[in-house]
């Protein structure tokens, strides 16, 4: 039999064509070796796959590069370079002046090593005369030339595939081709349906020209149509989303037709739908093949070792050490557990760390560790925290010293080698991995193998005799390699073929999808080699044998599209109309366009009268519903019945009954029970088990008097907001009030020891110095500001307090009244608590501070202030009600503990905002305090609060809305930390609910009485 051609054509597949070409050689040689030579190991496994029931004895499937190998692998000495070790000669050369300065030296980047690397690799097909050509083009190009001269020689110990390929071609040459070619590979079939390699090309050749060789080849387009209309589907999706819907309901839709996954393929030219697809049908329960596309930085394993390489970059900077706790398996070796990331995250952000571990987490830990449990027993002295907050807050104080620990142990663990062996540089990463990685939680371990290839790689770049990496150097290198894409296989043969689409040619699916079909991204674009541009290729290779241009790789593109169009049985293409981040629509690929046009027979169809002009083959796809019954998985169904029911007005029953799923069964619960009409659990009707202890401080009451769901969420469930140090940028008002308190406590002190009341200015004075006193002690308390915020915080302090002892004196009318107590405090030590029994005959004890008790000089009147730092307008009215709803309650209570020290006086009481001044500075006015009234209104506020804590009572009430804090808001929100969480409709649902039910009547009646009520 002599050398013959045989093309692909519509009526026979490739696959069918080499069946036929095995068959036929079978008849003359029964079992002589046959040797099918395909472009990809893709190409090898599909075509023995979709023949393997006719008989495949002796018959090996072989890439070209392998046929290379075999004939002369032995032949060619010294081991293989590998693509990181040629890199790396690369960056040796291109950081050394001495060839130029145009090129490298001083002018070394990342960027131009890899132009040099990319451009290296077309050079080295070059013949010395066209190198020659090249060098003589201008100085520019004499350098590339030098370089890569220099290259060629620092590198020729090494073996290459170009070099194997050769001497593959003298060996048939000298050999007699024929002879050793039937000795090795017996007859052999091409299988011609991709460009072959530059590389390879003359290898290709001289196979092709033994007597025998079979050539099977795809016929072009142009020569008669490979596809008939019928197997030619397209569609027209309005979004990327949809198109990745519309590929999984059809691959399930085939399925359910009985068609197998490996015969399935999608295929793609853009990177970013190798994720979408796979995660796509792996939703659906549908296995995936193909290349593996995935860089080891999405890995656990990655994610830790750049994570840990950002962490020592930056300086230990707050953000990167959270971001590395959170995304990659980290253990504590000190506990070889897991380390409590999100804790740690809390603790590192309330201690204020923000980066250096000498500058900011050590001192700020250490003082955190110290300072919390003084606070929180400080905290609880004021009644603002439990006995349980102690606890905790030694807990906290533990795992902070924990933190302060792991941190600093791994600080002492950064390279201190500037200069080292790649093998050294490793082990450093390699002892932070055994020390630092959680290895029981990487997940599946062919990353962690990938993970140790790369670090051996890396190591062996010790044998190229290139110099030491300095270490900034090895990790530019090590990103470079997570960062980079797999070059493996994740399998064939057992789930649906997901893989760009040059790596399918000649590979005969049954279903192929092509998706991404976008004007201008499909096929991809080359840029052109800046440092060989497309003319200069075309002056040193007119033919582009070696040196494709941009227009020569196009049409290879389309070699390949038409190949897989052959070995299809039937073609889904794919345009999306919109790409994500862009806002303007895209018109189809040309190859698209060119084939919608070759179906509807109207070769001047244009691309705009696409979706007007309703095309038998082409389905327009608007709608992210599908038809339930054509759901690619359970949550589309689940999706698309509640779209049906929507439209339809179909009845919650039927949906519940009929979807069966128990999140969606939860979510429409969860909704129509917020969007109804009753008080449900959904809306902080809670069960109660046991009765709470009702021993507390003023504020929790008040908390819940004004939204009993606030009270819930943060003294009940105890939830926190989560603050970034780096985003202060002042003392809260918490911290403010706290400091300002403070001050006025020491000061009484101060001026009570003096015989006569100072005068003012010496006064001022001193008050100006506990400021500073307190800034200074609270800088050690609350770390993470900057200088500047302190002293923005000390000004505000000092002024505040300048204006208020200015006042002073005729506000608290000084003279008739002496101050006798500041901080006058209840519920500690042998100070009994207050106790309030209310008419249901529930008991409440209390414990605060009073902040001030002045009384006058024949001792009949007693005044008590309670100071506060922020603004008097939620104060107003307290004349009418003295306890606002329930949500200032404070005097009265304190005037219950006043008034067992003063048994005779008369009781008056008065809330001082010393931002305020005039009629605002004192509310309600002193005199007009009625101890009496005010007692009765607490008792009966308590009863309410205490009764709904018991009942398990926690509506969220926004209260009335208008202005708080200079902003639109709820009056009970305007400085709640759960807005966020909050629903944006909460007025609508609370006037909605506050009446659906009795048990809500009370709480009502205190925050929302009837006003002849009040009255009264
Ligand atoms: S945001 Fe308003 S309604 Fe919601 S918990 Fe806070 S105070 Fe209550």
């Amino acid at each position: 039999m002599s050398r013959r051609v045989e093309s692909v054509s519509r009526d026979e597949r490739i696959n069918d064509v080499l069946c036929r070409v095995i068959s036929e050689i079978r008849a003359t040689n029964r079992l002589g070796r046959i040797t099918v030579v395909t472009p990809t190991l893709q190409a090898s496994y599909y075509l023995r796959r979709s023949l393997a029931r006719t008989g495949l004895f002796n018959v090996d499937f072989r890439r070209l590069e392998d046929v290379a190998e075999l004939l002369a692998g032995n032949s060619v000495e010294g081991a293989r370079l590998t693509d990181l070790e040629a890199s790396e000669f690369v960056y040796s050369i291109s950081t050394e002046s001495s060839h130029g300065t145009a090129l490298g030296g001083d002018r070394y980047s990342p960027q131009l090593q890899t132009a040099l690397h990319s451009t290296f690799r077309d050079l080295e097909n070059l013949t010395q005369h066209q190198l020659d050509s090249l060098g003589s083009a201008g100085s520019f190009q004499a350098e590339l030339v030098s370089r890569f001269d220099e290259y060629r020689n620092r590198t020729k110990q090494f073996s290459s595939g170009r070099r194997v390929a050769a001497e593959a071609v003298e060996i048939l040459l000298r050999q007699g081709g024929d002879d050793i070619s039937r000795r090795l590979l017996g007859r052999v079939v091409l299988i011609e349906v991709a460009p072959v390699a530059p590389e390879l090309t003359t290898l290709f050749d001289a196979l092709a020209e033994l007597v025998d060789t079979v050539n099977v080849s795809v016929v072009n387009e142009n020569s008669g149509s490979t596809q008939s209309h019928e197997q030619v589907a397209m569609f027209a999706v309005n979004t990327v989303p949809n198109e990745v819907k519309e590929i999984t309901r059809q691959i399930v839709g085939l399925a359910r037709d009985g068609v197998r996954f490996p015969r399935i393929a999608v295929l793609f030219e853009d990177e970013a739908y190798a994720d979408r697809i796979s995660e796509s049908l792996m939703q659906s329960g549908i296995p995936v093949s193909g290349p593996d596309r995935s860089a080891l930085r999405a890995t656990p394993v990655g994610r830790f070792v750049i994570g840990l390489l950002n962490v020592f970059a930056n300086d230990f900077d707050r953000n990167e050490v959270t971001s590395w706790f959170s995304s990659s398996p980290v253990i504590d070796p000190v506990s070889g557990h897991p380390i409590p990331g999100a804790r740690w995250d809390a603790i590192s952000r309330a201690a204020g760390v923000t980066r250096s571990v000498g500058d900011s987490w050590r001192p700020r830990l250490e003082r955190y560790a110290r300072s919390i449990v003084s606070r929180a027993k400080s905290a609880e002295r004021l009644g603002e925290r439990g006995e349980s907050e102690i606890e905790s807050a030694e807990s906290e104080s533990s795992y902070t010293l924990q933190l302060l620990n792991f941190i600093s142990s791994l600080h002492s663990q950064r390279n201190k080698a500037e200069s080292a062996s790649w093998t050294t540089h490793v082990g450093w990463i390699r002892s932070l991995m055994s020390r630092y990685l959680d290895v029981e939680n990487v997940g599946e371990t062919r990353p962690f193998e990938r993970m140790m290839n790369v670090l051996d790689r890396l190591e062996n770049l010790d044998s190229t005799g290139l110099k030491n990496p300095g270490f900034d150097h090895f990790v530019d290198v090590l990103r470079d390699q997570l960062n980079r894409k797999s070059a493996g296989l994740r399998s064939l043969g057992q789930g649906v073929y997901v893989g760009p689409t040059w790596t399918a040619a000649g590979c005969p699916f049954d279903y192929v999808f092509v998706t991404g079909m976008v004007e201008g991204k499909f096929p991809s674009l080359h840029r052109s080699d800046p440092l060989l541009p497309d003319h200069l290729k075309r002056l040193i290779d007119p033919d582009e044998k070696v040196l494709p241009t941009r227009v020569r790789i196009s049409t290879d593109s389309q070699q390949v599209f038409e190949s897989i169009k052959a070995s299809a049985r039937e073609l889904r293409l794919l345009w999306p109309q919109t790409l994500p981040g862009e806002s303007r629509e895209f018109g189809p690929a040309r190859w698209f366009l060119n084939e919608v046009r070759r179906v509807a027979g109207n070769p001047s169809l244009k691309a705009s009268e696409l979706t007007t002009s309703n095309l038998r083959h082409l389905s327009i796809v608007t709608s992210d519903h599908a038809d339930p019954e054509q759901s690619a998985n359970a949550a589309e169904y689940d999706q698309s019945r509640i779209v049906e029911w929507i439209r339809s007005g179909a009845v919650k029953q039927e949906l519940t009954s009929d979807v069966r799923s128990t999140i969606v069964d939860d979510a429409v619960k969860y909704t129509e029970a917020r969007d109804g009409e009753d008080w449900t659990e959904f809306d902080g009707k809670i069960s109660v088990k046991d009765t709470p202890s009702l021993s507390g401080s003023a504020t929790a009451f008040e908390t819940y008097a004004a939204c009993p769901y606030r009270y819930f969420l943060s003294r009940r469930l105890r939830v926190e907001e989560t603050k970034s140090p780096e985003d202060e940028i002042s003392l809260d008002a918490l911290e403010f009030g706290t400091l300002i308190h403070q001050v006025l406590e020491d000061f009484f002190e101060w001026r009570n020891k003096e015989d006569v009341l100072p005068p003012t200015d010496k006064q001022e004075t001193w008050l100006q110095n506990a400021v500073a006193r307190e800034i200074e002690a609270l800088k050690e308390e609350v770390p993470g500001r900057s200088d500047g915020a302190w002293t923005v915080d000390q000004s505000r302090a000092w002024l505040i307090l300048r204006q208020w002892v200015r006042r002073e004196k005729n506000v608290a009318n000084l003279g008739e009244m002496n101050q006798v107590f500041a901080e006058f405090g209840f519920g500690y030590g042998d100070e009994p608590p207050v106790e309030v029994v209310t008419d249901q005959g529930r008991k409440v004890r209390f414990r605060g501070q009073v902040d001030r008790v002045d009384q006058s000089q024949d001792g009949s009147k007693v005044t008590i202030y309670d100071y506060k730092s922020g603004g008097s307008s939620s104060y107003t009215g307290l004349d009418k009600d003295p306890v606002k709803n329930g949500t200032k309650i404070q005097l009265p209570l304190y005037s219950r503990a006043v008034r067992r020290a003063f048994p005779d006086a008369e009781i008056q009481a008065a809330y001082w905002f010393f931002r305020e001044s005039g009629s605002n500075e004192l509310k309600p006015r002193p005199e007009a305090y009625d101890e009496t009234k005010a007692d009765q209104a607490l008792t009966k506020a308590i009863d309410v609060v205490a009764g709904g804590i018991e009942k398990g009572v926690f509506p969220a009430n926004p209260g009335k809305s208008g202005w708080v804090g200079g902003r639109s808001s709820f009056g009970s929100c305007g400085f709640c930390e759960f807005q966020r969480v909050c629903p944006q409709d909460k007025q609508d649902q609370w006037n909605r609910k506050k009446n659906s039910s009795d048990v809500l009547n009370d709480y009502l009646a205190l925050v929302e009485p009837d006003e002849d009520e009040v009255d009264d």
